[in-house]
């Protein structure tokens, strides 16, 4: 039988780790407190980049992390898609952003990630229902980049999780995690059970888990009213948008979510955001966004708004992943990620080698949780209110 391995928590993040982790051989079990996708990636705008990730490392554990999509969606069997590697469309419009984009394209052509200039004649060509305003000149193309359906990212991963063997309990609430000189134990809505390796997936309830096992990961205040965790996005009902990929403005960010419908997304909003507290229907930023979204796409306003939610991105105190062993017995394997959508599958696929074949990961050597030991309580992460910022 092969190794026993717990995987808590089934978001993207989980359900990836759990699907690598049975395709090489061991016997999982999952636990989610509450359903698949009850977590962070059930509201994400689910934008596959690496787009303005730093420093270097974290670049490129982004840029694996979209390949890796475009790979797992190529050898993927039957017809329905949830990945769409359609690119992303990105205007500025003021000086300071013109120059902040204008950069922003050198640095990424330098490392030689796929992006380009088009006139707005060209946008029109590909987007036709796209209104790109007079004054802008040009709009930059960021053709590697795309995005999920994040729910049947999620069904595919637990799916092909499960048809190989993984059971998936929920809802099923890990209340501690105890390493000891046999395995990890579970203690599982009050029961006991003995695992040889456990791995937290649990995004924003990290710090929580991880603590009842002894170890210490910092992560940015989820519930904080207006704070870098936090962010609105928006949902229409189908529209009559034919818009096929990302489009990212100073005003509004768009990508499509299946059936004519939009996710909208305005990050100078953000700053009202209160997860105690999301918005109706007939709300401030619902009309705000409304106006928005009918400036940028003809017929935009044919969308209805049909719920703003408040996401809570699983941010660890510095901004960037942690992946590795949290204790020295290495029985806690702890993934914590903001882009856990985009970097979902590689992370499962990486880590699943870590634990089971002791392939440590080149990409991860930057990223493991012992870099918080000495922790002074700086959160050094700024709130994503620029263009193109995530
Ligand atoms: C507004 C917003 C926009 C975003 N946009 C993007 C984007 O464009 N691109 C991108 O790549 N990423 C984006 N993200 C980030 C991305 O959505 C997250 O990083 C990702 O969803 C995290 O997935 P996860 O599986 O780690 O966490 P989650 O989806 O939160 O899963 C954790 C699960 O653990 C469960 N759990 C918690 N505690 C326990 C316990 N004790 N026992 C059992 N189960 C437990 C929870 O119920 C939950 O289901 C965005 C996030 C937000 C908020």
């Amino acid at each position: 039988m092969g190794m026993r391995v717990a995987v808590v928590g089934a978001g993207v993040v989980g359900a990836s780790v759990a699907r690598e982790l049975v395709l090489r051989g061991a016997n999982v079990t999952m636990f989610e407190q509450d359903h698949p996708g009850a977590g962070t990636s059930g509201t994400s705008f689910a934008w596959i980049n690496s787009h303005e990730k730093r420093p270097d490392s974290y670049h490129r554990l982004n840029v694996a992390g979209c390949a890796e999509h475009e790979r797992f969606a190529a050898a993927a069997k039957g017809s329905q898609r949830w990945h769409f590697a359609t690119g992303n469309l990105v205007w500025a419009e003021s000086a300071t952003e013109r120059d902040v984009l204008e950069r922003r394209v050198k640095r990424l052509e330098h490392h030689g990630y796929p992006c380009r200039w088009l006139d707005p004649n060209d946008v029109r060509l590909l987007e036709p229902d796209v209104r790109v305003p007079p004054s802008v000149e040009r709009v930059a193309y960021f053709v590697g980049e795309g995005y999920v359906l994040p729910t049947l990212l999620l069904a595919r991963l637990l799916g092909e999780a499960r048809d190989r063997g993984a059971e998936l309990r929920y809802p099923a609430r890990v209340r501690s995690v105890e390493p000891n000189k046999h395995g990890v134990d579970l203690v599982v809505d009050g029961q006991r059970e003995r695992f040889d390796r456990v791995v937290s997936c649990v995004g924003r309830w990290t710090h929580d888990l991880v603590a009842t096992a002894g170890a210490h990961l910092p992560l940015v205040d989820p519930e904080e009213a207006g704070g870098p965790a936090v962010g609105f996005l928006a949902y229409t009902g189908p529209s009559l948008s034919r818009m096929s990929r990302v489009l990212t403005t100073p005003r509004i960010s768009i990508r499509p979510d299946g059936g004519g419908r939009l996710v909208l997304q305005a990050l100078d909003l953000d700053t009202a955001a209160d997860p105690a507290s999301p918005p109706g229907p007939g709300s401030t930023e619902s009309t705000i966004l409304s106006e928005r979204l009918g400036e940028v796409l003809t017929l935009g306003r044919s969308a209805t708004i049909e719920s703003i939610r408040v996401g809570q991105r699983v941010l660890p105190a510095d901004g960037h992943t942690v992946a590795g062993f949290a204790d020295e017995g290495e029985g806690l394997y702890v993934v914590a990620t903001h882009s856990g959508v985009t970097l979902g599958p590689l992370l499962g696929r990486l880590v699943a080698a870590e634990l089971l074949d002791h392939e440590e990961s080149s990409l991860l050597a930057d990223f493991r949780p012992d870099r918080f030991r000495d922790w002074d309580g700086a959160v050094t992460v700024a709130p994503t209110r620029g263009l193109g910022e995530q």
